[in-house]
């Protein structure tokens, strides 16, 4: 079972990815935990990684899918994972392709995870963090927002700047531009299932599972 999820900053795909991946039992790879763990390991990727990042740039495209691929190779890829944060642009698709074709990955399923703007918007604005115990909550999902639901401190939540309104509008502006397309390329080539994100963490996963279990029943 091997699942690409994709969807604007905000709508819950890390949330989605960690509880398919316990659920099938199948690692779940973010592009963060690709390029730290690479990094750690100090692979030759990894290194070259380590010196773009350090000089404050951006990985590119063919770095990160040398990445991926490296990752993919060392698990059982087989068995089944779910990859999150990559592909995000054309370029990335391409790369991406020829991985699936070098590694004999023939039935990639993508879950797309859609949500309106305003949504977004909201949840992103509500995004604490705990400074006590470094959580991350949404106001919106917890019965008291003054404390803390993992540590029980009160007080101590703050935002990050990475999150404040007009950072949150610039971030879905990219996104609109750079990964719409990416959606209709991989709609054109593999089976994608387009969700609504909004729903509730439930209501979302429960109609990832319907999707998944129709699909890799055909
Ligand atoms: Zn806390």
């Amino acid at each position: 079972m091997q699942i690409i999820i994709f969807g604007a900053p905000g709508v819950g795909k890390g949330t989605q990815a960690k509880i398919l991946s316990q659920k099938y039992n199948i690692k779940h790879i973010s592009t963060g935990d690709i390029l730290r763990e690479s990094v750690a390991r100090g692979t030759e990727l990894g290194l070259a990684a380590k010196e773009v990042m350090n000089r404050g740039d951006l990985v590119s495209d063919t770095l990160m899918g040398g990445l991926v691929k490296e990752t993919l190779s060392n698990m059982d890829y087989k068995k089944g994972f779910i990859l999150d944060g990559f592909p995000r642009t054309i370029e990335q698709c391409n790369i991406m392709d020829s991985i699936f074709s070098d590694l004999g990955i023939t039935n990639p399923f993508f879950i797309i995870l859609e949500a309106d703007f305003e949504s977004i918007v909201n949840r992103l604005t509500q995004r604490r963090f705990c400074n006590k115990c470094e959580t991350i909550v949404n106001l919106n999902d917890i019965p008291d927002a003054n404390i803390c639901p993992n540590c029980g401190a009160i007080g101590s939540f703050i935002e990050r700047k990475d999150d404040n309104i007009e950072v949150v509008k610039k971030r879905l502006d990219i996104f609109e531009e750079t990964t719409l397309p990416v959606i209709n390329y991989y709609q054109k080539k593999y089976k994608v299932a387009v969700l609504n994100g909004t729903a509730s963490v439930e209501k979302v996963t429960e109609n990832i599972l319907q999707n998944i279990s129709k699909y890799f029943d055909e």
